[in-house]
Order: C-alpha cells, then structure tokens, then sequence
C-alpha cells in the first residue's frame, strides 16, 4: 500500500485518498487488516531526476508527506538488514504500509453480503451472452442470468469472457518467496519496514516479518501466462530463485542462506501500459470491463469502486483518459513508475 508513483501525481494522489479509505476500514473492522508500517524506497546510486525514488521524494514532499530521507549511515541505523552499504540514498515515508489481502477480500464479501448483494462464491461464468443487439447477461452451471449491465472483472482470465481482449490484456507470472530468517529480530516491521531495494531497477520488494516469515517477490517482466495454466504450472523458475539468490547476497546478506518455506508464481493481468482498463465495451452495449491490474490495483481498493461505477457508466473521472478502451495500445513498457521493465 503506497502513494509513492514516481512522478506519477495522479496515482499519487489516488493512493492518497486509498489510504484513507484503507484507514477508515482499519476503524470500521473489529481487527485492523490494514498495517501501516511505512515504507522505504531505498536505492544503490544517489536519488537523480528521472529515477522512481527522486520523483516520489520530490512529489510527495510537495504534497506535504513528511518524507525522511536516508542516507547510507542513517538506513544502517534505522533498517539495519538493509543496511550493509548497497543501499546509499533513499527515504522513508509513513503513509503505506501492507494489508492483509485474503482477509480483506473474505471482509468484503460478508459486508457485500450483508448489504444485501448475492454472491455466488465457487462457480465459473460460462460466458458473456449476447442476444446479437447487445450483451444481455452471463452463464453459470448453462443456465443465463440476466443483467441490465454485465461487469466483466476477472483479472488475468478477462480474455477468456471477452476474447477480443487477448492482445490487449495479458496474464504474467511473477515470483514470490518467503524466507525464514535465522534470527527474526532484524525483521520486525520497526526495524524492517515494507521496502522497495532499488525497484525500479531490480524489481525486488519485501515485507517485514509475519508469523515468522518474511516475504519477497519481484514487481518486474515476469513471464507469460496462458490463463488457463493450471496451478501445477505457476511455479517459480530455477533462473527467479538464482535472481533471489544474487539480491540476498549483495543487498540482504542477513537472508542470504535462508531457507525458502514457500514459493508462488502468481499472476497479473497486464495491460501493455501498465494501466487499468475500466471502461463500457464501445461495440457491445450492456458489457463493461474494469480489470488490467498490472500488479498494482489491490492498493485501490477503498476507491476503485465508485470509480468504476462511474466510469462505467459514463461518469468523467481525471484518470479516465487512462484507463479507456485503448485496444490500439501496444507499449511493451509499463509506464506504472515503480515496475522493473527490464530496459534502461
Ligand atoms: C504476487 C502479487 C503481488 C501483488 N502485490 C500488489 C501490491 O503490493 N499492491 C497492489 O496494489 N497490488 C498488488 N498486486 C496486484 C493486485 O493483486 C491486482 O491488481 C488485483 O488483485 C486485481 O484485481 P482484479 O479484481 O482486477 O482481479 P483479481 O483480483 O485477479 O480477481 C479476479 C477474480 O475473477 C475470478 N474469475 C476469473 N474468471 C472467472 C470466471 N470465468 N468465473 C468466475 N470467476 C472468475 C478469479 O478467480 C478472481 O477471483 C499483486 C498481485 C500479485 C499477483
């Protein structure tokens, strides 16, 4: 959970008003999900204008965040695991943190459920069904369920409801690794907050210890994904755990032989720009779409609703433009500041 985009101002403004939004839930809910450790953007060159780090810093302290920045002496003393040197420049920002994500979404379904929503939990959607004038509901088990307006919000499997999606959303599998240290007390979240080495350039980014592990993953390329790959085949490459391995070594030596409990090749549904896709399909009345995570939507959450249910239905919102119908689109770049694209 960040507001920290580069110099992305209008993602930053939005995880601005996320974060809000992921504190009032924190108040509403009997146990806070929500854990707002800070989190520190550290990188191994001095901060330069351009860089993911340098824009965050500049726009976020213009937008009144109380920013620390840290040079190499001041990451040793106050994130000692980080600090052995790699790391000379970086800050600390206070606002962000982490969520637990699996016991928000359960939360958020029984909210849905008690304000009256059905929810089907458990079955597939067949398909989008379209009555050849406009789409006019969705199959479960064969059986049509009529709609005014179908709302296609299946992640990376988008495509496979609204194929002539296919080359404009994209599923990749991304790496994931919990580790468990040998002496947990460097990795408590005062010591070790949520983190971001060099992001933009290695794509690592982890989190402080939970129930005795801690957890890594790569915010980066990754690698195409049917998406119907069966779980047996989102498992991690031997080359992500080499790349694991090499970033320990150098920046997190304290981790650098600890023993991997778990491992998870899971999936985002890419857009080629790195950007959401919620938008009313332009030729086919009664559908729309809101998906294209990119790796980066769960943060949203406290404001992605409204959002798109205004966009969806033809509401103006600034970040609109971005977030259109853009099948013409075809960056291999993600634009989304923080994401290692591969290239210089
Ligand atoms: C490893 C990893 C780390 C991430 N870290 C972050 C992070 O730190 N911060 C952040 O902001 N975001 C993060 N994300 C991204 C975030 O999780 C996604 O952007 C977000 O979940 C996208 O939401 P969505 O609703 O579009 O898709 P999803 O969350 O994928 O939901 C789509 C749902 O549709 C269901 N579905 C698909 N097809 C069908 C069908 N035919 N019938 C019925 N159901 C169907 C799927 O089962 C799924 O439950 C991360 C993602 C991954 C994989």
């Amino acid at each position: 959970m960040r507001a920290d985009y580069g110099a992305d101002e209008p993602y930053a403004a939005l995880g601005e008003v996320a974060i809000e939004g992921w504190r009032r839930w924190n108040a509403a809910w009997p146990v806070r999900r929500f854990h707002e450790t800070g989190v520190a953007f550290l990188c191994r060159a001095p901060m330069a204008p351009g860089g993911y780090e340098h824009d965050s810093y500049q726009v976020l302290t213009r937008r009144g965040h109380p920013l620390e920045r840290l040079d190499a002496a001041a990451i040793a003393r106050r994130f000692p695991a980080l600090g052995n040197g790699v790391h000379v420049d970086g800050y600390w920002n206070p606002m962000g943190g982490w969520a637990e994500s699996g016991a928000v979404v359960a939360a958020l379904v029984a909210q849905a459920i008690a304000r009256g929503v059905t929810v089907r939990a458990g079955v597939a959607i067949g398909g989008v069904v379209d009555d050849g004038s406009r789409v006019v509901g969705a199959t479960i088990d064969h059986a049509i369920v009529r709609a005014d307006l179908v709302l296609v919000c299946a992640g990376a499997w988008t495509a496979a409801l609204v194929p002539e999606l296919a080359g404009a959303l994209r599923a990749t599998g991304q790496p994931v690794f919990h580790l468990a240290p040998a002496d947990p007390t460097s990795f408590t979240a005062d010591r070790f907050p949520v983190f971001g080495a060099d992001l933009a350039r290695t794509g690592w980014y982890g989190f402080p210890l939970t129930d005795g592990v801690v957890k890594l993953a790569n915010h980066g390329v990754g690698v195409a994904l049917a998406p119907d790959a069966p779980a047996a085949a989102r498992v991690v490459r031997d080359s992500d755990e080499s790349s694991l391995r090499g970033f320990l070594a150098a920046a997190l030596p304290a981790l650098a032989d600890a023993p991997i409990v778990r491992t998870r090749l899971c999936v985002y549904g890419d857009s080629a720009d790195g950007h959401f896709w919620i938008a009313p399909h332009p030729d086919r009345p009664g559908l729309a779409i809101a998906a294209g995570g990119s790796g980066h939507a769960f943060k949203f959450a406290p404001v992605l609703g409204d959002l798109i249910a205004d966009l969806v239905t033809g509401g103006d919102h600034p970040l609109a433009a971005r977030f259109r119908w853009r099948p013409e689109q075809r960056a291999v770049r993600s634009e989304e500041a923080a994401r290692f694209t591969g290239l210089a």
